[in-house]
């Protein structure tokens, strides 16, 4: 009775990558920014008689994601035809890599909940992209630009067990990916793409039948089309039903998968040998030059923070999550001079803005040697910290540097002796009481006394007084 269920997720995620040109011919991969159909020829267009031949430049990038996610790289990989028919496959078949992948195992070890985990990588293959099919009302269009984009698919063993680890599998993947540049690793401009397996078992029993879910469109909603795939299996099971192995389809606006292909449906590829394309052979001193050219990592990046700019390991691992992010700290402190103090405020000030304004680093209103001279500003005892958050608020939408604003709208500190003086004595003069209740405050309450004029004294100046000279004067003058 009432035996536990456990889901069981495996992810497939298409990556583009950025080489300058398509990975069969020399057709440019900027296949969005000019009209549809003119970054195409023979080759991609898939012409009877033209031949394919690999770009070099693909299979170092291919090897580079293989390296960043564990991968073994294996010296001999092949490719392969995966046929079928539809309007935007102008050769009626894809080549990819379908038994002798250039990648084998690998593995992300992913934080879930605090607890690390680690996910398997099955293997990776280099393939083609396909076309675009624009469809009209009554007509459809077909533009060939994407058509043989390189892609790599990388593969995940059936690892995941919840939503949650398959969205930070997801997330540090990407993030890993970005470190290398091979690929823009977005989701929302199609370079990086995921497509879901979903299955459900009683605890202790074999692993279910597998569903596939397609066009899922960010990683919110790959972990919300789990969600929903996890529900529906268990009440059909429950209901006396059956999983059939399906291809389903993730509909945004209803929240919900519908059917796309049944097991009937299903097609067969008839897989067979690329006869156009020779073995790729990768010797291991490839492979280790290969490797000498990577950038440094997230987890090298982590600890050479840590090091030379003495940051705690919590700062460390937030900051080097994104490399965007963790560039936009380095050149903070290249202007503040101070490690600890830039990395406060990107993890508060920058950090809440961008979740709130729901954006990345890369579009943040402030520019990095900007928010590096406010940090100045108030090291140099020009501005307050509390005036300095004001000047970040003014900063957001303001194209002034921040000395400019500084000195237009007058917000530097008052650290003029005389100054302060004056507005110390008109606090003091205004307020007997006070003074009494300092002298006869005990030694505990002394300080709080103290405070509340002093508070007095801050919003006299309004905000502007040097805090440090104001308590000199103060203990002085009682
Ligand atoms: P396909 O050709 O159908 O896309 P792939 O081998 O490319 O198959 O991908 C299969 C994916 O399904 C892998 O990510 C794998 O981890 C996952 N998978 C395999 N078995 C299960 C299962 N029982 N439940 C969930 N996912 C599974
Ligand atoms: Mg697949
Ligand atoms: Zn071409």
């Amino acid at each position: 009775m009432n035996k536990k269920w456990e889901s069981v997720i495996g992810l497939e995620v298409h990556l583009q990558l950025k080489t300058n040109t398509k990975v069969w011919c020399n057709c440019s991969t900027d296949y969005d920014s000019d009209e549809p159909n003119t970054h195409t020829c023979p080759i991609c267009l898939g012409h009877p008689g033209a031949l394919p031949k690999l770009n070099k430049k693909v299979l170092e990038y291919a090897i580079k994601a293989g390296l960043a996610l564990n991968c073994k790289i294996n010296n001999e990989s092949t490719f392969d035809r995966k046929n079928y028919f539809y309007p935007d496959t102008p050769k009626n078949y894809q080549i990819t890599q379908f038994d002798n992948s250039y990648a084998g195992k690998g593995y992300l070890n992913v934080k879930v909940n605090g607890k690390e985990k680690q996910i398997g990588i099955t293997k990776i293959q280099i393939e083609e992209d396909a076309g675009k099919s624009i469809h009209g009302a009554n007509e459809s269009y077909i533009n060939f630009n994407r058509a043989s984009m390189p892609l790599v698919e990388i593969i995940s063993e059936p690892d995941m067990r919840s939503s949650e680890e398959a969205y930070e599998y997801l997330t540090l993947l990407r993030n890993t990916l970005k470190y290398t540049g091979i690929s823009d690793v977005s989701m929302e401009l199609g370079s990086l793409r995921c497509d879901a397996n979903i299955s459900v078992h009683h605890e202790g029993e074999p692993f279910g039948t597998r569903v596939e879910v397609k066009n899922l469109n960010s990683f919110k909603a790959v972990a919300r089309a789990i969600d929903y795939e996890i529900n529906r299996q268990i009440n059909v099971i429950e209901d006396g039903g059956s999983i059939d192995q399906e291809t389903r389809t993730w509909d945004d606006e209803t929240q919900i998968t519908k059917v796309m292909r049944s097991k009937e449906e299903a097609m067969d590829y008839r897989y067979f040998p690329e006869p156009d394309l020779l073995k790729v052979i990768v010797t291991d001193e490839k492979i280790e030059k290969i490797r000498e050219t990577m950038p440094e990592d997230i987890v090298a990046k982590i600890n050479r923070f840590i090091a030379d700019y003495k940051l705690p390991q919590y700062d460390a691992d937030i900051l080097c999550l994104d490399i965007e992010l963790a560039n936009y700290f380095e050149e903070v402190v290249h202007e503040s001079n101070n490690p600890k103090a830039s990395s406060n405020w990107i993890l508060t000030e920058v950090l809440k803005y961008l979740k709130d304004n729901h954006i990345e680093i890369n579009n943040f209103p402030i520019l990095a040697k900007d928010l590096g001279k406010i940090i100045e500003l108030i090291d140099k005892n020009v501005i307050s910290s509390k005036i300095a958050k004001k000047l970040f608020e003014i900063k957001l939408g303001d194209e002034r540097d921040p000395e400019t604003i500084v000195k237009e709208e007058k917000m530097a500190q008052v650290a003029d002796e005389e100054a302060i003086e004056s507005l110390v004595d008109e606090v003091l003069n205004n307020n007997p009481k006070l003074i009494e209740d300092y002298h006869n405050a005990d030694e505990g309450r002394k300080p709080r006394v103290l405070k509340g004029l002093m508070g007095q004294c801050m919003k006299l100046s309004k905000g502007k007084a040097n805090p440090k000279m104001v308590t000199e004067l103060l203990l002085k003058k009682l």
